[in-house]
């Protein structure tokens, strides 16, 4: 692997600031997505590599809460301009474990950078309340204190900013962290564990376990020093992993699936809302939980859209993400290329019709057509559940109340999108969406400053602004007798 700084790349597990191997000796492979070539093994932990980082974590834990939030912060914006300085690299590492276009990965990495750089600074501003006492002789305050050890479990999608955006405002606010990283993305995790350790974050507060799923999970959540647990990943596991939780009552926040429905008004700005829905459907390959699954379209403008659509998006370039000019990488592997297989096989029988795409694409392995159906029911697959992959559907619809019941008839909630340019209707429509995140003309809504997270089925918390730091905050309110 040709990188400028080789020793970023890291195939050990990271506990209490050592590199180490599983005890049994095992191993899981990693391998690049756009060719099934092999790039290197990490250690396959289990629950006593875990126990051992959860006891790391809670060892480091007092010495660093102790310090004052400006230290934290000097530590952890060299984290953030390491990573900076480092970005090249880390995006490589990204590109070939996670399949995503290079100049992509590089946005990651400084998306992910951000969130360490934001919460370093928000650290400084866990600011406390005094309360008019209900006694004259009583005075009351209230003060935030770091909720103690978490841990993190992360997807493969984003594998540097999902870490980050957990890692930033837990370290921040004096919480250690066991995290545990995709299996098919650890060496994105592994470099920033490395980038940690330079930035002079002291041993334990930042761990990193590779492994089983299900065992280092059962630890994370079954041991009583872990007081928090952060989950970015599919609803079904984040339900088990919620419930394995309430033995001890943890804290949790989950992000969770989505079923983002993109509405275009007659209205809109046709040319933007081309722009919008490919960056929402189709950047990472469709891989993203607040990508648009589901195109709803007003009647007078439903086939000027679908032809505009499928114009941009027959200019795509499908490759390897480290070839110059690919727009659109592999997807992860093989189970995700035959959920996008049967969300169009599904939809065809029931109707639709392909525009553009529907077939696993001539580079084989994973590449897959990026891909619009047109004239999909509402009884199709794809209504329901999400793709996570480059497939957009296109529904028509007629009437405003309509089209707001149909996006929100779904158990997710995480984000919507609509473009409309009718001032009552922006507000209208933005309010009666049951959703976390609202984009109105725009496809593009994460950023660090901006609180990140579902309702219904799509998860607990927020991530991102200055609500993001309190997901590792503990209120306590102090009585004092005069
Ligand atoms: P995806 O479909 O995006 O892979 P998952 O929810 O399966 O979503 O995975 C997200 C993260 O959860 C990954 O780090 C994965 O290893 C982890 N994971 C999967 N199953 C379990 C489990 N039973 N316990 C703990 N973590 C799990």
């Amino acid at each position: 692997m040709q990188l400028n700084d080789p020793t970023l790349f890291r195939q050990q597990a990271f506990i209490q600031g050592k590199w180490c191997d599983a005890e049994s000796k095992k191993t899981i492979d990693v391998t690049n997505p756009a060719n099934a070539q092999l790039l290197g093994t990490v250690p396959k932990m289990g629950a006593n590599e875990t126990r051992t980082a959860i006891e790391a974590a809670n060892q480091a834990l007092p010495a660093w809460r102790a310090l004052t939030a400006k230290e934290r912060a000097t530590i952890l914006r060299r984290w953030f301009d390491l990573m900076m300085a480092n970005q090249d690299d880390l995006a490589k590492l990204m590109t070939l474990e996670q399949g995503k276009p290079l100049a992509e990965a590089k946005g990651e990495i400084a998306y992910a950078a951000s969130f360490i750089e934001w919460f370093a600074e928000e650290g400084k501003r866990i600011y406390g309340d005094t309360i008019p006492g209900h006694q004259a002789d009583k005075r009351l305050i209230v003060i935030k204190q770091p909720i103690g050890v978490t841990a993190a479990i992360t997807p493969w999608n984003f594998p540097a900013a999902m870490i980050t955006r957990k890692a930033g405002p837990a370290l921040a606010a004096g919480c250690t962290m066991v995290l545990k990283p995709a299996s098919q993305t650890p060496f994105s995790a592994l470099a920033l564990a490395e980038l940690a350790q330079r930035a002079g974050i002291p041993d334990g507060v930042f761990n990193v376990v590779t492994g089983s799923a299900s065992e280092v999970g059962n630890e994370l959540t079954g041991n009583p020093l872990v007081r928090k647990l952060s989950f970015t990943g599919s609803t079904e596991i984040g339900r088990q992993l919620m419930q394995q939780c309430a033995k001890d009552i943890k804290k949790v926040s989950l992000e969770l699936g989505g079923n983002a429905p993109f509405i275009v008004f007659d209205d809109a700005d046709l040319d933007k809302a081309v722009e919008g829905a490919l960056a929402s459907k189709f950047r990472n390959a469709g891989q993203t939980c607040v990508c648009a699954n589901r195109l709803y379209v007003q009647d007078g403008v439903y086939d000027a859209f679908a032809k505009k659509l499928q114009a941009a998006v027959e200019k795509l370039t499908l490759g390897d993400g480290l070839a110059q000019g690919v727009t659109t990488g592999p997807l992860i592997d093989e189970k995700a290329v035959a959920k996008v297989k049967e969300h169009i096989e599904d939809a065809l029988s029931k109707g639709a019709r392909i525009i553009t795409g529907g077939q696993p694409h001539e580079l084989g392995g994973n590449f897959f057509q990026p891909t619009i159906l047109v004239d999909v029911p509402a009884s199709a697959k794809v209504a329901k559940e999400e793709t996570f992959g480059p497939l957009a559907p296109l529904f028509r619809f007629k009437d405003e109340a309509d089209v707001v019941a149909q996006a929100n008839d779904t158990e997710f909630g995480l984000a919507a999108y609509f473009y409309a340019r009718d001032l009552s209707r922006v507000f209208r429509v933005g309010e009666a969406l049951e959703y976390g995140i609202v984009g109105i003309n725009t496809g593009i809504i994460s950023n660090e400053v901006a609180p990140f997270g579902g309702i219904k089925a799509s998860g607990l918390g927020r991530e991102g602004s200055k609500y993001g730091i309190e997901d590792y905050l503990e209120i306590k309110y102090m009585c004092i007798g005069l």
